[in-house]
């Protein structure tokens, strides 16, 4: 993502979204995991950020059950080590009823502000990664980000197109196989289509992120 000289090695996505084995009554999801070459900066700035993914995925309630045992054991323990961060997240949270739709139930929950800004800029940079990883070659141009965690509270409009955007993607992804060799925890596909290049993650089985390259 820069003309930096590599100076160390990142994993691409954070190896803190993959459950260690004492979490895991000894399952190993840490396998083949994606490594690529990074800048001092880079590198310490990625980490900062993909900090703030290993709070927000499996807090969400788009998660299989790897991402709520990542929850009860790695996540509660870094609140306790830091309880400002558990603040953090409930600065602004509301109160909510959702309906699930496949069940036709509904259930309270909590909703979290999220830093959309930070959660796209960590997106970018685990896509920039694999691109590289795929490719041997860098991509420095312009990436948008789409995430299927995240709702809009007072706008259907959006969500709507944010839907919109995934069932569109889907169109073009649905013949490329999904890779990843710790699927549960992540997976990824990906599909070019002229000028546009998609990289979908998924964690834990359900939460979505999309990143859209836009080639020259
Ligand atoms: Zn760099």
């Amino acid at each position: 993502m820069c003309e930096c000289v590599a100076t160390s090695q990142e994993h691409a996505p954070p190896k803190c979204i993959f459950p260690e084995q004492k979490d895991t009554d000894g399952v190993d999801y840490r396998k083949n995991l994606i490594k690529v070459p990074s800048c001092d900066m880079h590198n310490t700035e990625k980490s900062t950020e993909d900090e703030y993914l290993m709070y927000i995925l499996p807090t969400s309630i788009a998660t299989n059950n790897v991402g709520i045992n990542q929850f009860l054991t790695k996540v509660q323990r870094a609140i306790k080590r830091n309880p400002g961060i558990a603040f953090n997240l409930s600065q602004g949270a509301q109160k909510v009823i959702v309906h699930d739709t496949e069940k036709n139930s509904w259930f309270e929950a909590l909703a979290i502000r999220m830093d959309m800004e930070r959660v796209r800029k960590v997106i970018e940079m685990n896509a920039r990664a694999i691109f590289f990883k795929l490719h041997k070659e860098k991509f420095l141009g312009p990436i948008k980000v789409y995430t299927n965690f995240s709702l809009k509270l007072d706008s259907t409009e959006q969500n709507n197109f944010q839907e919109k955007i995934f069932n569109m993607s889907e169109l073009l992804l649905r013949s490329y196989q999904l890779q990843g060799e710790n699927q549960d925890v992540f997976a990824y596909r990906i599909a070019r289509n002229g000028d546009i290049e998609l990289i979908e993650f998924t964690f834990y089985g359900i939460s979505k992120a999309l990143a859209v390259l836009q080639h020259d």
